[in-house]
């Protein structure tokens, strides 16, 4: 026996109920699909996959685009390939900034070189139309960038007012789709929105590692007549499109992720796109009701809530650090804490994708109310009784 095979042991990962912001639950199916046997990234067979992946994705972004493809990388790598490709530095860049990922995006620009232009607002806020309008028409910058489904707050932004004022200044809009594809519509065509992007783990149920996007047939044109060279050969869009229409080769791309990919969007065909998000805005009510019956408070006022991405104030008085260790250690539940100005206020509870269940909000409200009580957290009435009465319409 070598020294190797005497000291491996076996991998037991702990079975962990994924209640953050994302990775989200994952199927059986998924795993399955996983499990399959590699085949080269210029297969025929994968290619039969990609075309797949392609049309599914086209139907849960809302859109027609015909360069709608899945990079190798997660959602950040999407961010990323939004900013490199369409932001030059000559470009200026306009964000609508109210949170940690609306910042990763100036930041990205900055990085290329870019002017950045921000309208900022509390995290935890949106924008209303009319200031957005008013401030892109001021502007006037070649690119705008939102975030649809802010993570790091639970806002949902929407963007067809943004979309309309940009495309009357002649900007391409990147939106993050990143939480919002898969959990709640996004309409990419409807909206106007010309980049956008998201990742496999959040909405979609499937393992990080693939970042969905999507690009208009305006902002393709942009791209084959852009002046300034793309710092990035992984990311650089036109090479990827010769990739995925072409099978010229680019990078290896995973079989495995892809099998995954195809997976969890045929359980998202499976389902319905209008059952599937109103199974999330249902639930995502149910726990409010549960949580504010308990004596918590949501982070965001009703109208701008993101339903799969519920923050919710940490109690005066408790630790938001013990609060998630003990769902962790005793309910194997995992939530997350806020980012920057939010760090130890809210916690960051994601009632998303397949996690999105009757059961699972029913495991995180009793989950919650043992870690509150533990903290001496005077809890109002049981959050379970409320969301129960919710569900049966009482
Ligand atoms: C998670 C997230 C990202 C980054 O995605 P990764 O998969 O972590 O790289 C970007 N934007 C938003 C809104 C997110 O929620």
């Amino acid at each position: 026996m070598d020294a190797m095979a005497a000291t491996h042991s076996p991998l037991h990962p702990p079975f962990r109920l994924l209640m953050g912001p994302g990775p989200s639950p994952v199927e059986p199916r998924v795993y399955e699909a996983l499990a399959q046997p590699v085949v080269g990234h210029l297969d025929p067979y994968l290619f039969e996959v990609m075309r797949d992946i392609r049309d599914s994705l086209c139907s849960v972004f809302g859109s027609t685009n015909e360069m709608t493809l899945a990079l190798s990388g997660t959602g950040t790598a999407g961010m990323e390939a939004a900013v490199v490709n369409f932001v030059g530095p000559d470009t200026k860049v306009a964000v609508l900034s109210n949170g940690y990922f609306c910042e990763r995006i100036a930041e990205m620009a900055l990085r290329q070189g870019a002017g950045v232009v921000r309208l900022e607002r509390p995290w935890g806020e949106g924008f209303e139309d009319g200031a957005a309008e008013e401030f892109i028409l001021r502007e006037r910058p070649g690119v705008v960038a939102f975030v649809h489904g802010e993570t790091s707050t639970g806002v949902l932004q929407p963007g067809a007012a943004i979309c309309t004022a940009a495309h009357e200044v002649g900007a391409l809009v990147i939106g993050d789709c990143v939480t919002s594809l898969g959990n709640v519509p996004v309409q990419v065509d409807a909206t106007g929105i010309d980049i956008a992007y998201s990742c496999s783990q959040k909405g979609l149920g499937c393992v990080p590692g693939l970042a969905p996007l999507t690009v208009s047939p305006r902002a393709v044109e942009a791209l084959e007549n852009r002046s300034h060279r793309v710092p990035s050969f992984y990311l650089d869009l036109l090479l990827l499109r010769d990739y995925w229409n072409g099978a010229k080769y680019h990078h290896t791309a995973s079989a495995s992720l892809y099998y995954a990919l195809r997976e969890a969007l045929g359980i998202i065909e499976e389902e319905g796109l209008e059952a599937r998000f109103d199974r999330i805005a249902r639930n995502h009510e149910a726990f409010v009701v549960g949580a504010e019956a308990m004596g918590l408070e949501m982070h965001v006022a009703p109208g701008w809530r993101l339903p799969p991405l519920n923050a919710v104030r940490v109690p005066e008085g408790v630790d938001d650090g013990a609060l998630r260790k003990h769902l962790l250690d005793s309910a194997g539940i995992e939530v997350l804490g806020g980012f920057g100005p939010l760090a130890g206020r809210v916690l960051r509870i994601g009632i998303m994708g397949a996690g999105s269940t009757r059961d699972n909000v029913s495991l995180l409200l009793e989950g919650l109310e043992a870690a509150l009580a533990a903290q001496g957290f005077p809890v109002k009435s049981a959050g379970v009784a409320a969301a129960t009465s919710f569900y049966e319409g009482r």
